[in-house]
């Protein structure tokens, strides 16, 4: 983590010149209420990246099992490093040999409101410090997801592990979202589907 330059760890993961990655830079912010995008990537093992607009840049997490709306499924979100605002449009291929080579989707998209910030009763807590304290919970807006998560850290260092938690909500639910809405909200194309276009 670099405090100058938060995108620092992006850059130097990849080669732009060999990925079709959006170059940090450009806009810092949505403009509106924060994003969130949940991107379904098929690298050496498929997986989600769950990422969160925090103070002008995308902070993420590696789900391997993806999100669920189910309040008993604990899932697994390693933390990896922020990414710009704009990888919340991207969908397409990263070259083979690549850092995270292979087929991602924008597989849900929408705004999230922090819950922390203002809770009956309690200080407010923005979301940069709810992170920092490894206790964060959100309500999602998008197409797929809907309702309050929450992001817990377990492990620290080294080893640092969050728990990605349903809720117990109106939207909480025991359908299993990855299986039964693969497709993505962007485009509305599979994975087969996103790698054929960019190879054809
Ligand atoms: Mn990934």
């Amino acid at each position: 983590m670099n405090d100058l330059d938060p995108l620092q760890a992006y850059r130097e993961k990849r080669d732009f010149r060999r990925t079709s990655e959006p170059v940090p830079g450009g806009h810092r912010t949505s403009g509106g209420p924060p994003i969130f995008v949940v991107q379904k990537h098929r690298a050496s093992r498929l997986h989600y990246d769950l990422r969160l607009e925090v103070e002008g840049v995308l902070k993420s997490w590696a789900v391997p099992k993806g999100p669920s709306p189910n309040p008993r499924d604990r899932r697994l979100a390693v933390p990896t490093e922020d990414h710009p605002m704009a990888y919340a449009d991207f969908e397409g291929i990263i070259p083979e040999g690549e850092y995270g080579g292979g087929t991602v989707m924008v597989w849900d998209r929408g705004t999230y409101h922090n819950l922390r910030a203002g809770k009956p009763g309690q200080e407010p807590v923005s979301m940069a410090r709810a992170l920092e304290e490894g206790q964060a919970e959100i309500e999602l807006h998008g197409t797929k997801l809907r309702g309050a998560y929450a992001l817990i850290r377990t492990g620290r260092g080294d080893r640092e592990r969050w728990l990605l938690v349903k809720m117990r909500d109106d939207e909480a639910s025991e359908e299993d979202l990855t299986d039964t809405r693969p497709e993505s909200v962007l485009s509305g194309r599979t994975l087969d589907e996103i790698a054929a276009d960019a190879g054809g």
